[in-house]
């Protein structure tokens, strides 16, 4: 069990703040990305102007690609459109049908793909239920910054510690 609650890296940082160098470092060629908390606030459609310039400079490095457990196709398939990337809406994770569909469009090997999120009960344990790396990332205000407290994670992280 603990295996699949396992981050190779626990970044403590917003994605914007994630080195592209850094991923490459770990033989990253393909990132799989969440969206809710991850690239916009929840309750906002507006994608911060440091998210836009990160996925801008990351799509020089990496294939890029959305998988989202939002249900509406408008508001994923809108995100997506704006940065022009490939997406998956209704993902279902940590259920990994979806999830291993977009690996198998990607066609990178599973060690060579990254999922990054702000949830270790969805987007890390799918990561790792595929094999494939995963990296948490502080969630997103409304302003585009990261959150301070995030009691969801510390509840997640809290129960990940008791879990054999
Ligand atoms: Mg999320």
């Amino acid at each position: 069990m603990r295996s699949i609650l396992k981050v190779n890296w626990d970044s403590k940082l917003p994605i914007y703040a994630i080195s592209q160098s850094e991923l490459q470092k770990k033989g990253i060629h393909s990132l799989l990305l969440d969206v809710d908390g991850t690239l916009v606030n929840r309750k906002s459609n507006i994608i911060p102007k440091a998210v836009k310039n990160w996925i801008r400079e990351s799509k020089k490095l990496f294939s890029l690609y959305l998988i989202s457990n939002n249900p509406s196709k408008k508001r994923i398939a809108k995100i997506a459109k704006e940065l022009n990337l490939k997406y998956k809406y209704n993902a279902s994770k940590p259920r990994k049908n979806l999830t291993l569909s977009a690996i198998k469009e990607i066609g990178s090997e599973p060690k060579n793909i990254a999922i990054i999120g702000d949830r270790i009960f969805t987007d890390i344990i799918v990561g790792n239920r595929c094999n494939i790396k995963t990296i948490l990332v502080k969630r997103l205000k409304r302003d585009g910054l990261p959150i301070k407290f995030n009691l969801t994670l510390t509840i997640e992280k809290f129960i990940s510690h008791f879990v054999i």
